[in-house]
């Protein structure tokens, strides 16, 4: 346990990291968005090409570094320490 602040809210609490199908889910929002943004830079086409590849990654990364990610109790928003 550790205190975490939100880079959200700035809700201050006690994290505990998620774990597995937690993590691999809020590592897949945050895939699907970085992958969103390159292919955003690439174009209408590219966004969409980007998102599920992104998904991907962030789900195997999640699954790797799953003690990373934290939720915030206040405004559920999944972050990455
Ligand atoms: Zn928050």
């Amino acid at each position: 346990m550790a205190k975490v602040v939100c880079p959200e809210c700035g809700h201050k609490f006690e994290g505990s990291s998620l774990k597995g199908a937690a993590a691999a889910t809020a590592a897949a929002a945050l895939g699907a968005k970085v992958g969103a943004g390159f292919g955003i830079a690439g174009g209408p086409l590219g966004a969409i090409a980007g998102t599920v590849p992104g998904a991907i990654i962030g789900g195997l990364t999640g699954y790797l570094a799953s003690n990373k990610f934290y939720q915030c109790d206040r405004c559920d928003k999944y972050f990455m320490l």
